[in-house]
């Protein structure tokens, strides 16, 4: 909880010159989107800020990256994992381009199937793991190749456990 001295203050973080602005993630979800984008650490500084308020959302979360550009791959983890999310790109400290993130109709390559017997867990099998997002407000994604569900969590999960 916020002590009562910052309470009604405004949060101040300095402004970023060229980047990244990640805006309007769900509250709690700011570290799943930072461990979502490929990092490089060639990037400046990196700002979470968390639980603040939102006119929008109640509450949010933020991420700022400095010397980052979004691939498409990220935007598409993004969406999954911060649907809500406003994306802001900075050069010159200005906003130079400001978008929502969108959800595709289907995500392929960037997360794989939990099923150990699905054709995209096959070595020798060149099936890209591609999955459908079937829900919007909490994302959950299922294989086309062996209808196995993918939550958030299972999302997380993996991409944690990957690096
Ligand atoms: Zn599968």
């Amino acid at each position: 909880m916020m002590s009562t001295e910052v309470k009604g203050k405004e949060l101040i973080v300095s402004k970023i010159r060229d980047g990244i602005v990640i805006d309007h993630i769900p509250v709690g979800r700011a570290l799943m989107v930072l461990r979502v984008l490929r990092l490089r650490g060639g990037e400046g500084r990196i700002a979470l800020v968390m639980n603040v308020e939102s006119r929008r959302l109640g509450r949010k979360d933020i991420v700022k990256i400095e010397g980052k550009e979004l691939g498409d791959d990220e935007l598409n983890l993004i969406s999954l994992i911060a649907p809500t999310a406003t994306i802001n790109v900075i050069k010159d400290y200005a906003v130079i381009k400001k978008f929502q993130v969108k959800l595709p109709d289907a995500v392929k390559g960037v997360v794989k199937c939990r099923n150990p017997r699905c054709i995209t867990n096959q070595p020798r099998e060149d099936a890209v793991a591609t999955f459908k997002v079937i829900r919007s407000d909490q994302p959950l994604l299922q294989c086309l190749y062996c209808g196995t569900y993918l939550t958030i969590d299972d999302i997380n999960a993996q991409l944690a456990g990957e690096r």
